[in-house]
């Protein structure tokens, strides 16, 4: 099936990993970092100047030493000391204006990954999001913009600050001794040979590491969105026991990285050491043995020395490189995956006039060969109530879903006045319908802004009408600050009832022609419940509504009712005719009665 395919091939793509290091690198610097190669431009002078004051400056310790040994010229030292001051401040200067202009090139294409990335996440359908958790998206967002970011800086400095540098001093090296200078290049082979072996291993640690990071994101996030129900079933333990073994995963593995990582430094070291020893033991063998003046030897030394840190970070630079990558990696998979619900703003609008909702003909299943809605067919007429009923798991909620275009139908149409809603835009579609589910959402931010939702724009003036429509308002105003309260996530908590009726309001602000409820008022004690149902009242009147209930009494006045089983429809009339048919309406009906007179509320909710 379409939707199954499109989503399986992501997570092959991690393992499969169609595109090595180098391809990956040269997508980031064409696709990310070129747009900036103005100021990498300028970045690059500065260090370049950087880079040629480190070997001025050595080159002159040399000069330095020959005026003090050779010539014995103190006019000579002090002018060559003023100089020295000179270059490292013009080096200090360059570095300072490099690091800024690096920095702020880093910050804005991490601002633009993460922004791509969200913008991509909303382009994705309600599937996609069913096959992932959440936190899976925060560590890509997080981990994956800045590894992205720290790729290219890394670059831009290994080519920029380090080669460069090592260029300068090994020109002095030459310069000064061509033979003293090969002698160092010998541990160079050894050293590369070495560091290939290694980048393999952090490749795969690295994937482990991102993991395994994911997965403790995933178990903080569950044990807080859950944690009522982690204490009411004292399952703290149990969560401990989850996290604790992703923590130590990710501990194990960080080690390990540490361990390979750094495997390269004690090797470097020795070999670093060779080069030096035999560098020291030619050089001073020349200067005792032929004379030579001690400038040159010293010069030599110190640009050794200088040359010395960038060459071990440039040998460390695929080591490096390799870790970031895997990061880049998670990014680039979900912003280059194809958008599984991308816009199609460009096909007509949806135009709703008396409001005529049909589905002809659908079939639809949410997995292969497990069809959740048969050929199913259904009429709701324009500005009546239509209700949904049957038993759980009969496929009610999954028409709601397929009038929103949540999902798409696997066959027949979805049809509102006389067109297509798939070949119309589904921007459009939505636009013109108003949706109340059972889980109200509501937004980190106040009250005021979370009826506005409803209606981007929206004037003080319709805020205040939809919540009283809604019997939202007096509530709002008995809060301290009315509809600037905070409500959402850390914000004042409100009843189940109250929630709804903002939802409420929310839908009202709308004047959506088509309205679709979902079991709205199933939560809910019968005060508020019938605060809510006038809310409905005033929502639905005149308008072309859909309503899911498993309340029957809820939908007794609804203009048709259509009872659900196993994706079919099996009944449909109103209230009376479908009690005297005696069918599964009347049978549902009464054994509702039953329960609402003989056990608690509670239980009948159930
Ligand atoms: P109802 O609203 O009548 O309770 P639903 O439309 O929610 O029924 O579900 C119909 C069937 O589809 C059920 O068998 C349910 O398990 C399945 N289903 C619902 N949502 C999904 C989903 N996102 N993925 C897979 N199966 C689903």
């Amino acid at each position: 099936m379409q939707r199954g395919t499109g989503m399986t091939q992501v997570p092959r793509k991690i393992t499969d990993d169609p595109y090595g290091a180098a391809e990956l690198i040269k997508r980031l610097v064409a696709e990310q970092g070129l747009a900036y190669w103005r100021r990498y431009a300028v970045a690059f002078c500065l260090m370049g100047l950087s880079a040629g004051a480190t070997a001025g400056s050595a080159y002159l310790l040399g000069q330095v030493i020959n005026q003090a040994y050779v010539n014995r010229s103190i006019s000579g030292i002090v002018t060559l000391s003023g100089v020295i001051i000179a270059l490292f401040t013009i080096k200090g200067a360059a570095t300072y204006g490099q690091a800024v202009i690096l920095s702020r090139i880093s910050n804005a294409i991490l601002a633009s990954n993460q922004r791509k990335l969200f913008a991509k996440l909303m382009r994705e359908n309600l599937t996609f999001y069913s096959e992932r958790h959440s936190s899976e998206f925060l560590a890509r967002l997080s981990a994956g913009a800045s590894a992205v970011t720290q790729v290219l800086a890394l670059l831009v400095t290994s080519l920029g600050r380090d080669f460069l540098s090592l260029i300068g001093l090994l020109v002095v090296m030459v310069v000064q001794d061509p033979m003293m200078s090969l002698l160092s290049f010998v541990v160079a082979p050894p050293a590369f040979l070495f560091i290939r072996k290694l980048v393999k291993r952090i490749r795969h640690l690295a994937h482990d590491q991102f993991t395994g990071t994911t997965n403790i994101m995933e178990t903080v996030q569950e044990s807080l969105q859950g944690i009522r129900t982690v204490k009411a079933f004292t399952l703290e333990e149990v969560m401990q026991a989850r996290i604790n073994k992703s923590i130590a995963d990710v501990e194990a593995y960080s080690n390990k990285m540490a361990r390979v990582s750094n495997r390269s430094g004690p090797l470097m070291e020795m070999l670093g050491g060779i080069a030096i020893a035999s560098a020291l033991m030619y050089g001073g063998y020349r200067v005792i043995a032929t004379n030579a003046a001690p400038g040159q030897f010293v010069s030599f030394i110190t640009a050794f020395l200088l040359a010395y840190e960038p060459a071990k970070r440039l040998a460390r630079l695929n080591i490096d490189l390799n870790g970031l990558l895997i990061g880049a990696r998670k990014l680039l998979e979900i912003v280059d995956s194809p958008a599984s619900e991308p816009s199609d703003d460009d096909k007509p609008a949806l135009r709703i006039g008396e409001g005529r909702v049909e589905l002809r003909d659908v079939s639809f299943s949410y997995r292969e060969d497990e069809p959740v809605l048969k050929r199913m067919n259904l009429v709701a007429e324009p500005g009546q109530t239509t209700a949904l009923v049957g038993p759980s798991g009969g496929g009610k909620s999954t028409v709601l879903a397929l009038l929103l275009r949540l999902y798409e139908v696997d066959r027949g149409a979805v049809v509102i006045d006389n067109q297509i809603v798939s070949d119309c835009s589904r921007t459009s579609l939505r636009q013109q319908t108003a949706y109340v589910g059972q889980d109200v959402y509501l937004f980190r931010a106040t009250v005021r802004d979370n009826i506005a939702f409803g209606r981007i724009g929206a004037t003080e003036e319709e805020i205040v009408a939809a919540a009283k429509a809604a019997f939202a308002h007096d509530f709002i105003m008995s809060f301290p600050q009315g509809y600037d309260t905070p409500v959402g996530e850390h914000g004042t908590q409100l009843s189940g009832g109250q929630r709804q009726r903002i939802a409420i309001a929310r839908a009202l602000i709308k004047k959506a022609p088509i309205i679709l409820l979902d079991e709205a008022t199933a939560a809910l004690d019968s005060e508020s419940e019938k605060y809510v149902q006038e809310a409905l009242g005033h929502l639905c009147r005149d308008r072309t509504t859909i309503v899911i209930a498993h309340r029957l009494h809820t939908i007794m006045h609804a203009d048709r009712i259509l009872v659900i089983e196993n994706g079919e429809i099996v009944e449909t009339g109103q209230h009376d005719e479908l009690l005297r048919a005696g069918g599964r309406y009347a049978s549902f009906f009464r054994l509702q009665q039953r329960e609402e007179h003989n056990v608690t509320p509670l239980a009948a909710n159930a």
